[in-house]
């Protein structure tokens, strides 16, 4: 299987002249976007990539926590319960990525070590503060973390760690919030609500980390209002990123199945784009752009094949910008109640989930599965 966790490539973009009420670093620097790239060059005074990993997590939406199945967009085939990756494997897979990143790109200041696969908060506490530091301490130029995690799958004692490492390294915890309607998630069978992504947000926030949502656009029975309306919760919940991406649909999955059967259609470009440009007007400037549009390997894709071409795609959300004459958060209205200023509530994480990260003992992190990183998903 290839290794298709590839390091982010920068959301840097074409420029852009519009002095007017510039008080923003991207918006100085004339761009559409608060983009990814610029702001961790800006952080870190140079480049900085993330390496994938993947530490041998399950998932609560495949191993019956929640539910099986997992998402119909997923390929967690390999997520099996008894799956596991040996620590030292995690050492190995940052050490081989680091080295693909340098040999790809001079100059890169540092990296952060991403846990991509599967749901990387799904185990006991502290295994997981033995898994984090293991990646931390990997190489010197480790910043920091990137961890993907469902939005149940939280509870406060997770919170609780990442605040403490977060005190000496850059932490950014990504939410699968994928949209505010229930029915949409629950046709992607994501067994979660949005209700779900708000506790956890509410209790995420203020504690020293980057909180950062998923968001698929194109999902079947969202219609262009539906979409802004996530749009508009990004600024209401006040996300410090958030990555967009297209429904796309690989082999091995639900979802494929039905796109397979010509039972389900994927968005097409030209709309995607003008979606894209639609809702990054709605949401805050301040909000970081770290993805505009998802891919996967070619041999795994079936639909829609547009989206392989991510550069051509970036240029056209940009010549939009440019055609309307507008940039991210032109129309973003602020909430009445500020993200800062909303109560922190009681954690509700599911019951299910929380006896595996409080009360279970160690997992036995013995077996390896592979010797790479696999499954697709975007938790
Ligand atoms: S997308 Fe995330 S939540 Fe859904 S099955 Fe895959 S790993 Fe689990």
């Amino acid at each position: 299987m290839p290794d298709f966790f590839m390091p982010q490539s920068d959301l840097d973009t074409n420029q852009h002249r519009d002095p007017d009420g510039d008080s923003l670093d991207w918006q100085r620097e004339g761009l559409y976007l608060n983009a990814f790239g610029r702001a961790l060059r800006r952080k870190f005074g140079g480049r900085v990539q993330r390496v994938s990993l993947d530490a041998g997590f399950t998932c609560p939406n495949v191993d019956g926590a929640v539910t099986t199945g997992g998402c119909n967009f997923c390929d967690n085939r390999s997520f099996s319960p008894s799956r596991r990756v040996r620590l030292e494997r995690v050492s190995e897979q940052l050490r081989a990525g680091i080295t693909r990143v340098t040999r790809r790109y001079d100059r890169v200041q540092g990296f952060i070590a991403y846990f991509q696969p599967a749901t990387n908060t799904y185990a006991p506490v502290d295994q997981l503060r033995e898994i984090y530091e293991l990646a931390l301490n990997a190489d010197p130029r480790i910043v920091g973390l990137a961890i993907g995690t469902r939005p149940d799958c939280a509870p406060e004692s997770v919170l609780e760690l990442l605040e403490e490492i977060a005190k000496h390294h850059v932490v950014s915890l990504e939410f699968g919030m994928q949209s505010v309607h229930d029915e949409s998630l629950r046709w992607m069978n994501r067994a979660h609500t949005h209700d779900d992504m708000i506790n956890a947000i509410d209790r995420a926030r203020g504690r020293g980390f980057e909180c950062c949502g998923h968001v698929i656009l194109g999902v079947p029975g969202e219609d262009h209002a539906m979409m802004m309306q996530t749009a508009h919760e990004v600024g209401i919940l006040g996300f410090d990123a958030i990555k967009l991406h297209n429904l796309y649909s690989v082999h091995g999955t639900p979802l494929g199945e039905e796109v397979l059967a010509g039972k389900v259609k994927m968005m097409e470009r030209e709309p995607y784009v003008q979606t894209v440009v639609d809702f990054l007007e709605r949401i805050p400037p301040t909000t970081v752009v770290e993805r505009v549009s998802g891919d996967a390997p070619p041999n795994y894709l079936i639909e829609p094949k547009w989206c392989l071409e991510k550069s051509a795609i970036r240029i056209e959300i940009d010549e939009e910008f440019q055609r309307r004459g507008t940039r991210q958060g032109s129309h973003f209205v602020a909430p009445e109640i500020a993200p800062e200023q909303r109560p922190r509530p009681v954690d509700s994480t599911p019951p299910a989930i929380q006896d595996q990260i409080d009360n279970r003992g160690r997992l036995p992190i013995l077996k390896m599965q592979g010797g790479v990183v696999g499954g697709l998903h975007r938790d």
